[in-house]
């Protein structure tokens, strides 16, 4: 009865408050209002100490370029930090330029998403939802990996090599032409929850390579594919509903109040060296062990029995526009990076007749070490010959939040590169 009567004097009082509260088990959404994008010219120790500083005591998130050699520093300045970092910057003689004035404008702006009705228009005529002019989530790419499977169930197949923390599932498109013995290639995107242009750059190249297929026959002629677009599908989503900055996955971490391990950091090679920590806080946390993740531990056992036939491994990432190979752990080169480097300089000049300029090298040696990645497990244990991160656009303009009209032209230029190094897998001995 009292419980009753306290309801409802509550619904009524309560109701504005209600109102303003998210779905019960649902974070409010993290607003970047008066967030700026800063790009700053650190030119001495003292400048990089006092970034450093910055970033510790939580005034800035820092987007690139602390930790390479370069003086170029892209800072976000928080919300509610953004006038005293300035400030502060311009007292110390640091010279700084507004990149993006407001984020959450940015954000807005970002990903015009189609209405429900032009969603519905689309899966009748196509028969699935995916574009290339706005970032999908997850139901929708899994969707149509669903849809390819169905319609062309002589050329590709869906399967979940495991399940990510949350319970999503790890889908995998197979796409082979059916020649026993083929040697593949493994695609990735989406292991960085934030960096949206990579998802929708390997579905892209998965439209091209089966719906276009007549184009690209000698690419799906000469390998299989195996092609996870979403690495980190907890954290891509997080990233929809909740923070679009986020970037790990969405592990609770034990005796800790920050959640979540930075996957890049958590393959099973080197693991816990250099460019990672310990510390769950940080956005590089390599998690408790390698591969205690089970999104990075469903790709190595899904790869490890492919050991001999995988020749390619390419994850996506952003940005910056980089074509990058081992080792990532230290500025060391694997005995055969001399072949790593002559396929990397022609597939950024096939992405530079496609649209941008890349930077083509090694890790470590051309942005900084970083042990834990991908590449580096892929080369170094699974023994893939051509091991390659790819930091797709921008170069700093928008960085994480590159608007849903560069999601084609970038795509071009990953599927230049893609089809480079299939040409490449296809002449090995
Ligand atoms: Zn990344």
């Amino acid at each position: 009865m009292r419980a009753w009567y306290l309801a409802a004097a509550c619904l009524a009082a309560c109701a504005h408050l209600l109102l303003l509260l998210p779905a019960a088990g649902q974070e409010a959404r993290v607003s970047y209002q008066g967030a700026q994008l800063l790009r700053l010219a650190v030119l001495s120790e003292e400048d990089r100490r006092l970034v450093e500083a910055l970033e510790g005591d939580g005034d800035v998130q820092i987007w690139s370029g602390l930790h390479q050699n370069g003086s170029e520093v892209d800072a976000l300045a928080l919300p509610g930090s953004a006038e005293r970092v300035k400030e502060l910057l311009e007292s110390s003689n640091v010279t700084y330029s507004v990149v993006i004035e407001d984020l959450e404008d940015a954000i807005r702006s970002e990903n015009p998403v189609p209405s429900e009705e032009e969603m519905q228009e689309l899966e009748g005529r196509k028969g699935h939802r995916m574009t290339w002019y706005s970032y999908h989530r997850m139901a929708e790419v899994h969707g149509y990996l669903e849809y390819l499977a169905q319609t062309y169930p002589k050329l590709c197949s869906v399967q979940a090599i495991g399940t990510s923390g949350q319970g999503r599932p790890l889908k995998v498109l197979k796409i082979s032409s059916g020649k026993p013995n083929s040697r593949a290639i493994w695609v990735d995107g989406g292991i960085h929850a934030r960096e949206w242009i990579s998802p929708a750059v390997v579905t892209y190249i998965i439209n091209e390579l089966v719906e276009n297929y007549e184009s690209h026959s000698d690419a799906v002629q000469a390998v299989d594919w195996y092609i996870l677009p979403i690495v980190n599908p907890d954290g891509y989503e997080y990233t929809h509903t909740t923070n679009r900055l986020w970037r790990k996955n969405r592990r609770s971490n034990a005796d800790s109040r920050c959640m979540g391990v930075d996957l890049n950091r958590n393959f099973g090679y080197k693991w816990g060296g250099k460019g990672s920590s310990r510390d769950p806080c940080t956005e590089i946390y390599a998690g408790q062990y390698g591969f205690s993740e089970p999104e990075t531990s469903a790709i190595s056992g899904f790869l490890t029995p492919k050991i001999g036939t995988v020749k390619a491994y390419v994850t996506f990432h952003s940005y910056g526009q980089y074509f990058l190979y081992p080792w990532g752990y230290d500025r060391v080169l694997p005995p055969d990076y001399k072949e790593l480097d002559r396929v990397a300089r022609k597939a950024t000049q096939a992405m530079q007749a496609a649209g941008s300029y890349y930077t083509a090298g090694s890790s470590a040696t051309t942005l900084y070490p970083a042990s834990g990645g991908s590449d580096d497990w892929a080369k170094g244990v699974a023994k893939v010959k051509y091991a390659y991160t790819i930091e797709l656009r921008d170069k700093g303009r928008y960085g994480f939040i590159l608007p849903a009209n560069y999601i084609i032209p970038t795509a071009k230029e990953g599927l230049a590169a893609i089809k480079i190094i299939a040409q490449e897998v296809a002449r090995l001995k």
